[in-house]
């Protein structure tokens, strides 16, 4: 442990971003940060602690009725040139730029802060918080840290309502969609394309399905009030042999973004169905991966207290998301945080510093009970 960042959980929200950016958390190599985290937590009174390979989790116990659960990643993607920390005004807006900055250690920031202010001796949330700080989100899904914690410490997640920090400009973003990846493929017979009625092209044998997808009308389904709007594309297509070849082989990859009142079954089913011609017609059709959405929740009674302190409408989430891993047990999820979604992973992420206050200031009128 050399050059463990100190993390002060009293300084402002704003300081305390600054010092989880400046300290490098790239996919993988977490753990100087997961150190600093869990040695802040530690040094809290009033939390139980627990780490899981480079994810802290942290709970009070006070015999609440309900628990909230409060959830983070620690990682980013690459660094982009783009670290140290740095502070810039921008169009009259004072922004804190550096990678990591909105997606999501201004979230992180902000669950430390509430860690500092609840988890002590007469902090008295309404309710019980669990903080789950979790490593290699921005990787493939077997390494997540969440996973592996619903995985090995399922205890842990359990509560009314989970909020993720993730990006969405300070609003809330109920459950999220679906994402299921097909690769429908078609044979045919190979010949010299100079005779080519002696082969069958089954670059052809897609024209069918394509068809079918330009043709199709995606769903707009309404659940809780939120509006989720589905997606049936081709995101993929391959075929072809040589420029004198009739190809045998052609395989359309389909991405099916689905609202989360479609399980990954259904998900499956409607696709098949969709395509029932191009089956029928030899077509065959392959799962690559699905990941169920996630419901809202928002009629829960803690989920809306929570949109109350906010004030302002939710929104759809339309990508999928880790709150997906939350309502796979049946908690309602959202997510909530004060980075800007669209600056995650670019070179000029940044936050704006006059979102951090406002995402900390109404998730702690929400967690201590008092009006909005
Ligand atoms: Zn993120």
């Amino acid at each position: 442990m050399t050059d463990l960042p100190q993390l002060d959980l009293s300084a402002d929200v704003l300081a305390l971003t600054r010092a989880l950016v400046d300290a490098p958390s790239v996919s993988g190599s977490e753990e100087p940060l997961a150190d600093a985290v869990e040695a802040a937590l530690r040094a809290l009174a009033g939390l139980e602690v627990e780490r899981v390979g480079n994810s802290v989790l942290a709970r009070t116990n006070l015999g609440r009725p309900t628990r909230v659960v409060l959830a983070g990643h620690l990682d980013t993607v690459p660094v982009a040139g783009n670290l140290p920390s740095e502070l810039r005004e921008v169009d009259g807006v004072q922004r804190l730029y550096g990678c990591g900055t909105s997606d999501m250690k201004a979230g992180d920031a902000v669950m430390l802060r509430l860690a500092g202010r609840f988890g002590v001796p007469g902090g008295e949330p309404a309710h019980d918080l669990t903080f789950v700080f979790y490593d290699n989100e921005e990787v493939e899904a077997v390494k997540n840290g969440l996973g592996r914690v619903a995985r090995e410490r399922r205890g842990w997640l359990y509560g009314d309502l989970a909020i993720l920090l993730e990006p969405t400009d300070g609003e809330i973003e109920g459950g999220c969609q679906g994402t299921l990846r097909v690769r429908l493929e078609t044979t045919g017979r190979r010949a010299h394309s100079a005779r080519s009625w002696l082969g069958v092209n089954a670059v052809h044998g897609l024209a069918g399905a394509l068809a079918t997808l330009a043709a199709y009308r995606p769903r707009e389904v309404e659940i809780d009030g939120l509006t989720y709007r589905e997606g049936l594309n081709a995101v993929g297509i391959s075929g072809g042999v040589a420029g004198n070849v009739i190809p045998d082989e052609a395989a359309l990859t389909v991405n099916f973004r689905y609202a989360p009142d479609r399980d990954e079954d259904a998900a499956e089913a409607h696709v098949r169905e969709v395509f029932a011609e191009a089956l029928a017609g030899g077509a065959t059709l392959t799962v690559t991966d699905n990941a169920g959405g996630a419901m809202p929740g928002l009629a829960e009674p803690a989920a809306a207290a929570f949109v109350a302190a906010v004030g302002r409408p939710p929104r759809a989430k339309l990508g999928w998301t880790d709150v997906a891993r939350f309502a796979a047990f049946g908690i309602p999820a959202v997510n909530y945080g004060p980075g800007d979604p669209q600056l995650a992973h670019t070179r000029d992420e940044h936050v704006r510093v006059d979102r951090l206050r406002p995402a900390e200031d109404a998730l702690t009128a929400y967690l201590s009970g008092s009006p909005a």
